[in-house]
């Protein structure tokens, strides 16, 4: 079996281990039927449901006062989720704009209700993170809301802010379970799965319950929050083979050792690639300033475009794929969430260098 060298930003490689599981596991789960086969009302599945909940609340270290609960429709939908449940007429949701993605939230609660700009990373083209002292939040503000990782520019908060004025919420799709987080700070997390969790199709949110009972109720129940946390994520049938994925990448992390083994990987990963934009800085060019790097989608640009298209070109054909940049930024994107190795981000720094040698 040869596996690429996977740095796509989503959906991308998987632990092989979550992989290896779900082949065995796929014809017959342990009860006769495929996990595929079996009914989100029975046991055998509650179990298994139970289980991802419960190791990513371990994992995460999420307390008692918030939920998690397993919803579809990609952090996209949360977009609009979020302003129709807690955004009311007489309030305005105050924005973080931070890359594409924010950008995509704050458009979609502006047509909920009044939703403005906290701060702006666009005039610098998206290579920083305004600090939380220069963010402009209106009185009344129904909610905050930030992208902890910017996955098209390759930019991340390096530190998250705590509780302020306003609820907190944050799009963490790109770098939930990338290092540990104070839950407690936040009233609502998003992510969807299919870029540090397991496959698209199922995102996860994690509500603080006592702010659940300030959702507007004027919501149909299949969009509102407090439907799918009381009916344990089975109101309606569940992406069950999705969620079992989550699980098996989840039981990936307890076998590494928990959160802080994969927190040292990822730094270490993150080191070896940002370690060559600062020796060949005329060569690599980071688009992120230094302090706002991300640790998870590591973006650059050659000297010329002729340069990358004959970077990707020659990456590709070497078994390293998915690392042309977003069609927004161009340039090139490494991904290099939990699941890429730190053996794959040696054979890309290793190819890095030896392009260095040969094309700089
Ligand atoms: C990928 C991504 C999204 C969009 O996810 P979908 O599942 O395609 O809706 C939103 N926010 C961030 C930070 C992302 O990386």
């Amino acid at each position: 079996m040869s596996r690429l060298h996977n740095f796509s930003a989503g959906p991308t490689a998987l632990p092989l281990p979550a992989l290896e599981r779900a082949q065995r596991e796929l014809v017959d789960c342990g009860h006769g039927a495929s996990i595929l086969e079996t009914s989100h009302r029975s046991k055998t599945w509650m179990e298994l449901q139970d289980l991802a909940t419960s190791r990513l609340r371990r994992l995460l270290k999420v307390p008692d006062t918030h939920a998690i609960t397993w919803l579809q429709g990609g952090a996209s939908h949360q977009f609009a989720m979020l302003p129709l449940n807690f955004l009311s007429p007489d309030r305005s949701a105050a924005y973080v704009v931070t890359g594409t993605w924010s950008q995509k939230g704050l458009e979609e609660a502006k047509r909920v209700g009044a939703a403005v700009e906290a701060a702006s990373a666009a005039e610098g083209g998206f290579r920083d993170i305004p600090p939380p002292e220069t963010w402009t939040i209106p009185e009344d503000a129904a909610y905050i809301h930030l992208t902890s990782n910017n996955t098209i520019y390759g930019t991340q908060f390096a530190q998250l802010p705590e509780r302020m004025s306003a609820p907190l919420v944050c799009d963490m799709s790109s770098d939930i379970l990338s290092r540990p987080v104070d839950v407690s700070q936040f009233d609502l997390i998003y992510a969807g799965a299919q870029k540090n969790l397991g496959p698209a199709g199922v995102t996860v949110a994690i509500v603080r319950k006592s702010w659940l009972e300030s959702a507007r109720e004027d919501v149909p129940l299949i969009l509102r929050y407090a439907t799918h946390v009381d009916k344990d994520s089975t109101y309606n049938t569940p992406p069950v083979f999705a969620i079992y994925m989550v699980g098996c990448v989840l039981e990936w992390i307890d076998e590494q050792g928990g959160l802080g083994p994969i927190v040292q990987a990822n730094e270490a990963k993150a080191a070896r690639i940002y370690g060559l934009f600062d020796s060949h800085p005329e060569f690599f060019v980071g688009h992120a300033l230094p302090r706002a790097r991300s640790r998870m989608n590591i973006t650059f640009n050659l000297p010329s475009s002729e340069l990358e298209a004959e970077f990707i070109a020659a990456a590709t054909e070497a078994g390293l794929t998915g690392l042309k940049g977003h069609r927004s930024i161009g340039g090139i994107r490494a991904s290099t969430y939990n699941a890429i190795s730190e053996e794959s981000v040696e054979a890309l720094a290793q190819f890095m260098e030896h392009f260095l040698a040969t094309r700089g």
